[in-house]
């Protein structure tokens, strides 16, 4: 295939981010191949301008219009590329929407991926925030991801010990922020499923289901329903699901915190450390429900910043700052955003 570098100029991003925000870019590419990728990067576009990588939008606010080049990847492609005894090598192509790659993976009989089910966003993004939910995480599935370096087009393969990944991130989101296209990641599944039912939730809501030993598909289904009920669907309300990262705090700022709050959700992550359920502090200022020009707090969980109609970047800023500043005041924890403003 050859290279298609079409530059389409000043590019409504409203349907480009699950937020809602009408931003416009000043220009926007797409990446259909990888042909694309290496025409790219051999160009001198993204050296005359600011650039953004852009895939699903789902995980980004647009604070105003976009001056520079949104890099859109849109290449597709699932393959399974090797197998060895009962671990199956499943290559998917950065454009690939995820939700219909964990579905193309339970169709195929490719194991590993349904906790994950029903996460916004593409391929090419799960490793950059490293993806989680329900007790699994991005890093637990990925092999390798296969990267193009913008500034030498040189590509090159990177493991898992590479990515450092960590809660909701990786060095994508540190040090090799806009320095690579990730173009394809490959997973290493299984060809026997053996569900993760360690997240209590989740094990609760099969029981509730009357589901004893779950197929994948009834796994990957449930969790669909479980995100359903708690989170809102992008289509019908704007958000960038969860707004904010748990704080993770030692034992003795934790037990100073539970001392004056006894109730406060927290889950132990080890070596004397504790997350924090940063919606129960947001809930507990009093947010919940609350709105702030037409940004606004979703009255199912207050972890979770929505537009109200019309919103703009600003909006979402001021909410967010406010948020922070009284989650500070109160308990002496600054909050940090997962989602990334542009
Ligand atoms: C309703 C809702 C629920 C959500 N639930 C979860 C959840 O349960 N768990 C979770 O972890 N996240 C969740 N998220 C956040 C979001 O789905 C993930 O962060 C997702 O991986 C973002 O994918 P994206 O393609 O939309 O990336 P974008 O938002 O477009 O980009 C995110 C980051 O990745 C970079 N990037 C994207 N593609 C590439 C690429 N090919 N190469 C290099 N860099 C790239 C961007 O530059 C940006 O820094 C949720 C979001 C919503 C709206």
């Amino acid at each position: 295939m050859s290279a298609d570098l079409t530059i389409k100029t000043n590019y409504s991003l409203l349907n480009y981010n699950t937020f809602g925000i009408d931003a416009i870019a000043a220009g926007f590419v797409q990446l259909k191949s990888l042909d694309d990728y290496i025409a790219l990067v051999k160009s001198d576009i993204l050296r005359e301008k600011p650039f953004f990588i852009l895939g699903g939008g789902s995980n980004v606010v647009f604070s105003d219009h976009y001056e520079g080049i949104v890099v859109h990847p849109a290449n597709k492609g699932i393959r399974l590329i090797e197998k060895q005894n009962d671990r199956c090598f499943v290559e998917a192509n950065a454009g690939e929407v995820w939700a219909d790659f964990v579905n193309h993976c339970i169709d195929n009989g490719w194991y590993g991926l349904e906790n994950l089910a029903a996460i916004p966003g593409t391929v090419g993004a799960a490793p950059v925030q490293n993806v989680g939910a329900y007790g699994k995480e991005a890093k637990d599935v990925i092999s390798r991801v296969h990267l193009i370096e913008i500034e030498t087009g040189e590509e090159r393969w990177v493991s898992v010990e590479d990515c450092e990944f960590g809660y909701r991130w990786s060095r994508f989101k540190g040090e090799w922020s806009n320095r690579y296209l990730i173009d394809r990641v490959v997973f290493a599944l299984r060809d026997e499923f053996v569900p993760d039912l360690s997240y209590k939730a989740l094990a609760s809501a099969l029981t509730e289901r009357g589901i004893e030993k779950p197929t994948a598909r009834q796994l990957a289904d449930t969790v669909g329903e479980v995100r359903d009920s708690k989170l809102p669907n992008p289509k019908k309300t704007g958000s960038a699901g969860s707004f904010f990262k748990n704080p993770v705090v030692n034992d003795a700022v934790y037990q100073t915190i539970k001392s004056k709050y006894p109730d406060i959700v927290s889950f132990p992550v080890g070596d004397d450390r504790f997350k924090l359920a940063a919606g129960w502090m947001i809930e507990h200022c009093g947010w919940k429900g609350r709105n702030l020009g037409n940004a606004g707090v979703y009255e199912k969980q207050a972890l979770v910043l929505v537009n109200r109609g019309g919103c703009t970047g600003r909006d979402v800023r001021n909410l967010a700052d406010a948020i922070i500043a009284d989650v500070q005041a109160r308990f002496g924890l600054k909050l940090e955003c997962e989602a990334i403003f542009v």
